[in-house]
């Protein structure tokens, strides 16, 4: 059973449709949200290619009573329109944001005038003083385009140390890699919080694909027993619920400070490890 001053947040994407932003705030949101999350977080596409549906997903879940953190990345934007988007959020009660570099596509780097991370979070301090608190994002298998294992953890200490109040961790199935990497970052100083990201598995082959962009790594364990289980949607799904329930439980019985769930926007895998964790 998780202590209770361990942290549980919840993560949506701005879905493209209207049907799927209906489907999100009527069905999906208030189903999670039962569940008693700190908060839910919502991300920001490439270069801010849904300034929009974030701004209209976060705005509507704030009005609907939900704690709710943006992401935020500067893309292609200059430093005017980050400032602009930072008033939007504070004028509509918005008190928490994470802030990234984000993954820039290709061609849309014209106007940007901040390039890392470090310098978002420092840009927002500078704007907005304390009035958001300010997430980052954390890499325990290390960032892909890192330079070495050190340096990235070096930049992550430069983003705390810049004014963000904690980090969330890329997904990961490896628990030693995450406690690993909380024992490196605190030799160098790092002490505030690193919560754990964790991804439900559901569409094996999307995760697949989208790990090895990512660089997190799916344990070969795992890959041969869902390849094991041919077309068999409903096992490979229950084992999915398994492996990642023991995974948190493990994260939170050996100290993590707490969870952020990658819920892909649906309710079930989230719902079903929450419950066999009796959180
Ligand atoms: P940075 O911290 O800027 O790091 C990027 C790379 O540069 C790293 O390799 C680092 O080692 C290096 N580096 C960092 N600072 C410096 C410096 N000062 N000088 C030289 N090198 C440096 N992406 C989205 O597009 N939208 C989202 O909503 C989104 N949400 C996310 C949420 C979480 C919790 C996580 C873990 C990731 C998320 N991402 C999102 C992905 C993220 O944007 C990418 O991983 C991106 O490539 C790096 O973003 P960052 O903020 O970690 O970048």
């Amino acid at each position: 059973m998780a202590a209770k001053k361990q942290r549980i947040s919840c993560e949506f994407f701005p879905p493209k449709t209207e049907a799927g932003t209906n489907k999100l705030l009527t069905e999906v949101a208030p189903a999670l949200n039962t569940l008693g999350p700190e908060f839910f977080s919502v991300t920001y596409g490439a270069g801010g290619s849904t300034r929009d549906s974030t701004l209209g997903v976060v705005s509507a879940l704030k009005e609907a009573g939900i704690d709710v953190a943006p992401h935020l990345s500067f893309g292609g934007d200059d430093k005017g329109a980050v400032a602009a988007l930072l008033e939007t959020y504070r004028q509509r009660g918005i008190k928490r944001l994470v802030a990234l570099r984000g993954d820039i596509p290709s061609g849309t780097g014209g106007a940007a005038q901040l390039v890392y991370a470090n310098e978002l979070v420092a840009f927002v301090r500078e704007h907005s003083g304390d009035h958001f608190e300010i997430e980052v994002a954390a890499y325990p298998e290390i960032h892909p385009e890192a330079r070495s294992y050190d340096s990235d953890i070096g930049f992550l200490k430069a983003k705390l140390d810049a004014g963000a109040n904690s980090a969330i961790t890329q997904y990961f199935y490896n628990v030693e890699a995450y406690f690993y990497f909380l024992d490196r970052c605190a030799a160098r100083g790092i002490d505030k919080p690193i919560y754990a990201g964790i991804m439900p598995i559901s569409n094996f082959a999307n995760l697949q694909r989208f790990s090895r962009n990512c660089g997190a790594e799916i344990p070969r364990w795992i890959c041969q027993r869902i390849a094991g289980f041919g077309d068999d949607q409903d096992s490979i799904r229950q084992f999915g619920i398994e492996v990642v329930t023991q995974l948190c439980q493990t994260l939170l019985d050996s100290g993590a400070p707490g969870i952020h769930f990658y819920t892909m926007n649906q309710v079930d895998p989230t719902r079903e490890i929450y419950n066999n964790l009796g959180l």
